[in-house]
């Protein structure tokens, strides 16, 4: 029998170790933003191991050794869509073959059983139906808050979950129980087409009445989707109709004025080039510097403000500097801030979700779509990147679970859900029943070396005996 030789305890001398990256990991020691060109070196260099090695010394300074993941369900209430993009394999048109569309009473089903699993978030997303009335969103949200009021009992302890939502916070109204995260902003824009508010001159206005409405039915929060890449080139040639860039920042900065938190996401690996990514990425830490600028986190000392549009005098907010909070739906920070600066109650982006192109059964098929280090690399780089952004999380449905165990040493704190149905994607063959327990979940995070944390959709630590939960003090 062979018996391997121990490890050395230094990496042998063929690692290669790429000094031109020295400058880029004084700054990440110092907690300062990246520019687009060390981007460029980070996607660039040879070194892979000491890319990602940086992320893990960010996700490290953010998070210590926990690793979240939630009990949640995904709704996908429709494939019907008025689009075709090229890299979508979810979509059908009314009466091919596979077309669905969830009656209100499915979806009311659905969510009596994710309470009765103890679940504490449903994400729903769908395609853009052309048919179905605006009306047929507010009711999806209400029945499934009427749902979650009526078993409130079921799965969730009211009592002491309102005790950590204290009055003042922005969520201090949500009442904790199953949250509903639901809708891109792809699906908001065409909400207020649908609705017949949205009017160019003033898209803002629509896309605020859209909100208004849902948040009122119960929606708590934003998924990240439909963000793919921020670059016209690559808009016009693979998702040409749905909305661009600055449209899908817009939907995101009216959620966050009115108090919703929402998340992000970069579909990379298909036509876009590497400063494309690069260029995404800082679109988005520039959007949180307005949302943080709101709530009262102040530019590193010594930078300068840059004054894109609707943003004059915010300058870069990084949360990666030692010592930083990081945002919270129960911080008082802003109290510091001058009221002029902050609608009240604000929200912020929690998480950037890195998702790969999956070429199977697409228009862009013929493409080979990322490989597992590439997937490696432009995760730790989002960590680097998106300095201001809580959260990275490795979606295990699309890296796998076993890639999202390595993403957790590179970068990423978050390993989403055990989903239970998802239709937009399926990696490998699998099919629209993609399951996982919390205790494979769990299982996956202490294997990888780091500490299981229950998270609620706002990152609130949950604790539970079974289905009943509650967020921790
Ligand atoms: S990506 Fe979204 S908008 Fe585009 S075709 Fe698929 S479901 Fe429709």
């Amino acid at each position: 029998m062979t018996t391997l030789a121990p490890l050395p305890a230094t990496p042998p001398a063929t690692l290669i170790r790429d000094a031109a990256l020295e400058p880029i990991a004084a700054k990440v020691e110092a907690g300062e933003r990246l520019s687009i060109a060390d981007g460029e070196l980070l996607f660039s260099t040879p070194d892979i191991w000491t890319v990602c090695a940086l992320a893990d010394q960010v996700r490290r300074r953010l998070h210590g050794d926990a690793a979240y993941y939630n009990i949640n369900r995904h709704l996908n209430y429709s494939n019907i869509c008025a689009l075709s993009c090229k890299f979508c394999e979810f979509y059908r048109k009314r009466g091919d073959e596979g077309a669905y569309e969830r009656s209100i009473e499915e979806v009311r089903a659905e969510a009596r059983r994710a309470i009765e699993a103890g679940a504490t978030e449903m994400h729903i997303v769908g395609g853009l139906h052309p048919y179905l009335p605006f009306e047929y969103y507010t009711d999806l949200v209400r029945a499934i808050r009427e749902e979650a009021d009526a078993h409130c009992g079921a799965g969730f302890q009211p009592a002491r979950a309102t005790e950590t939502v204290q009055a003042g916070s922005p969520h201090h109204n949500e009442p904790g129980r199953l949250h509903i995260k639901a809708f891109t902003a792809v699906e908001i824009v065409h909400l207020a087409k649908i609705a017949k508010v949205y009017k160019q001159h003033d898209r803002t206005a629509g896309i605020r009445w859209v909100l208004e409405r849902l948040k009122a039915a119960g929606l708590g929060s934003l998924p990240g989707g439909g963000a793919e890449v921020f670059d016209d080139r690559v808009h016009d040639e693979a998702f040409k109709g749905k909305i661009r860039s600055d449209v899908w920042l817009d939907v995101h900065r009216v959620a966050h004025e009115l108090g919703l938190n929402t998340n992000a996401t970069i579909l990379y690996g298909h036509i876009e080039d590497k400063r494309e990514r690069l260029v995404h990425m800082d679109m988005l830490r520039r959007a949180q510097d307005v949302a943080l600028g709101r709530m009262g986190y102040e530019s590193m000392e010594g930078t300068e403000a840059r004054g894109h549009e609707g943003t004059e005098g915010i300058g870069p907010i990084t949360l990666t500097r030692p010592g930083t909070p990081l945002p919270h739906p129960d911080l008082t920070l802003r109290a510091s801030v001058p009221s002029s600066l902050r609608p009240s109650p604000c929200g912020y982006f929690q998480t950037i979700t890195p998702l790969p192109f999956i070429p199977d059964g697409s228009d862009l098929e013929a493409l080979p779509g990322p490989g597992g280090l590439e997937n490696l690399r432009t995760l730790a780089i989002a960590r680097l990147m998106l300095d201001n952004f809580p959260h990275v999380k490795a979606f295990w449905i699309m890296q796998t679970l076993g890639m999202a165990q390595l993403m957790l040493q590179n970068g990423a704190d978050d390993i989403d859900g055990t989903v239970v149905w998802y239709d937009i994607t399926k990696v490998e063959g699998s099919g629209t029943h993609q399951e996982t327990t919390a205790a494979d979940l769990r299982h996956a995070i202490v294997e990888a070396g780091f500490e299981p944390v229950e998270r609620d959709t706002l990152y609130r630590r949950v604790e539970r005996d079974g289905k009943p939960w509650w967020l921790a003090e």
